[in-house]
């Protein structure tokens, strides 16, 4: 899990690294999909840390009422509400990452954010995204992390407007997947706008109207087991 967050998509390397870490502590990340004793718990950093600085075992398993049952450190409070409030409404999300990624961040930073038809990758991507243009407040409390989950419905992505972005995926493979490339696709086209010239529209009939997560086409394994070389070289702590 930990790679995902240090190498992806032009993440923050300690983001990638994170969800990487996670992804090569098996029986933390079960802890995150599983129930336990019919509790559900999910895997989060703790606060304090660079994300540079996390390995696997300094991750930590809370439950779905913010309390640290297995792990050293404390939840962030707006990581708690985000992130339970959509496990809780979405069943399928095994998996929830939430970050601020260059590109992603800086596009829903604009007034009617749009992750536009544009490249080969929207084709696929964009009836998978959804835009929380209201994001006048931070999510600080359960009623935030509700009005977040509804802006994000069935959907995978959520662009948060003045704030971030929010995956959901079925996997870690499959969530690490979907935000490398929604950043990546972001990149292309802020740096486009950048140019001053107006975007060139791909036809809407170029849609491909895939509403499962990239990697069941893509092949997320792969991808993700790519970054964790790269982490076995640079980074070998990060298992630890
Ligand atoms: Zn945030």
């Amino acid at each position: 899990m930990a790679p995902a967050l240090r190498h992806g998509s032009g993440l923050p390397r300690g983001r990638a690294a994170r969800l990487e870490r996670a992804d090569r502590q098996p029986q933390l990340a079960d802890a995150a999909r599983e129930r336990y004793g019919g509790e559900k718990l999910f895997l989060i950093n703790p606060c304090g840390f660079l994300f540079q600085e996390l390995t696997a075992s300094r991750l930590i398993v809370c439950d779905l009422d913010g309390h640290v049952v297995r792990g050293e450190g404390e939840l962030c409070k707006v990581a708690f509400h985000v992130h339970t409030r959509i496990h809780l409404a979405r069943p399928d999300a095994a998996c929830v990452l939430h970050v601020h990624p260059q590109y992603l961040t800086t596009l829903s930073l604009l007034e009617l954010p749009e992750l536009a038809l544009v490249h080969h990758n929207n084709m696929l991507l964009n009836d998978r995204v959804a835009m929380d243009h209201r994001g006048v407040r931070t999510a600080d409390s359960n009623e935030g992390g509700d009005r977040l989950a509804a802006a994000m419905g069935g959907k995978s992505i959520l662009i948060m407007g003045a704030h971030g972005v929010t995956v959901a995926g079925p996997t870690v493979l499959d969530a690490f997947d979907e935000l490398y490339i929604a950043e990546r696709t972001a990149m292309y086209q802020m740096t486009a706008m950048a140019s001053g010239r107006r975007l060139k529209r791909l036809p809407e009939s170029s849609r491909k109207h895939w509403h499962g997560p990239c990697g069941e086409r893509l092949d997320a394994r792969l991808h993700l087991d790519a970054w964790r070389r790269v982490l076995d070289r640079e980074e070998p702590d990060c298992a630890s």
